[in-house]
């Protein structure tokens, strides 16, 4: 199976890891959590700057 996955990490000590196919799931859950455990409101556009292909 081939397939791209986007993948957004946290920030060590946090090291929270999302990954999906669908590019906007990432984005929106790595934003829940930037609010939920860091209490932070992340722009789309910094979240997809730190998104990789794997
Ligand atoms: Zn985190």
């Amino acid at each position: 199976m081939s397939g791209t996955f986007k993948k957004i990490s946290c920030e060590p000590p946090c090291g929270f890891e999302v990954k999906s196919h669908d590019e906007k799931e990432v984005i929106e859950l790595a934003r829940q959590h930037a609010k939920k455990a860091h209490n932070k409101d992340v722009p789309e556009k910094d979240i997809r700057s730190k998104m990789q292909s794997v």
